[in-house]
């Protein structure tokens, strides 16, 4: 897995270093283990799917994490992205919307040692307040649009990365400290929902 990731662009050797350490067969389902480390999605339960392992790195580099963040992330899916960031982060915060992936999530990070990786189970697509402000906030299903709630969690010198656009398809957005936006190509997420999510 990390030399595809290597080929594809992935250059900051913390974020491999962090993929490596976590073991993405823990986070499949038993007849997918087989394929957990080839570099594309699978399902997991509910309709929702665990992200590319390029996607989670690309994110996650994009993410910029110093050992001292606070990181929300919206979308907690199979736990796996949160688990890498946990690798790097001080503190993870992460928000699923289905509760039974939520408890899943939590049994499985706790079983793989992350302590530093919190679970609720909520709708995040308006963020977290509870757990505001944070370093870096990461959303990992397909939003219509950056919602201002997510930007008032943030905390000044901080950045958001979130696949923005409609259902079908969405650009890889990072939000910097200065507000200022860039995109980062094309991707293809779940759709967000609740609140500030799609209805259909
Ligand atoms: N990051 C995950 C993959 C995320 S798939 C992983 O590493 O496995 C997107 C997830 O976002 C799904 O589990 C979906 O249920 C959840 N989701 C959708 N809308 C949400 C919302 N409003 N709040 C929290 N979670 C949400």
């Amino acid at each position: 897995m990390l030399r595809q990731l290597r080929q594809l662009g992935i250059r900051d050797a913390r974020v491999l270093d962090a993929m490596a350490r976590v073991p993405r067969e823990e986070f499949v389902r038993e007849a997918d283990r087989g394929s957990a480390y080839e570099d594309r999605a699978l399902p997991i339960d509910m309709g929702q799917t665990i992200s590319q392992p390029y996607v989670v790195a690309r994110m996650t580099e994009l993410l910029d994490v110093d050992t001292r963040d606070r990181v929300l992330e919206v979308g907690t899916g199979s736990g796996y992205q949160a688990a890498v960031l946990g690798e790097l982060a001080g503190e993870v915060v992460t928000v699923e919307l289905h509760e039974e992936l939520a408890t899943a999530a939590r049994d499985r990070l706790a079983r793989l040692g992350y302590a530093n990786v919190r679970v609720e189970q909520g709708d995040a697509s308006v963020g977290f307040a509870p757990g505001a402000p944070y370093d870096r906030i990461i959303v990992t299903a397909a939003a219509p649009a950056i919602d201002p709630a997510l930007l008032s969690q943030l905390r000044p010198d901080g950045r958001i990365v979130a696949p923005v656009g409609p259902r079908d398809l969405q650009e890889l957005v990072v939000i910097g400290a200065d507000g200022r936006q860039e995109r980062h190509g094309v991707v293809g997420f779940v759709p967000l929902r609740g609140r500030a999510g799609f209805t259909s």
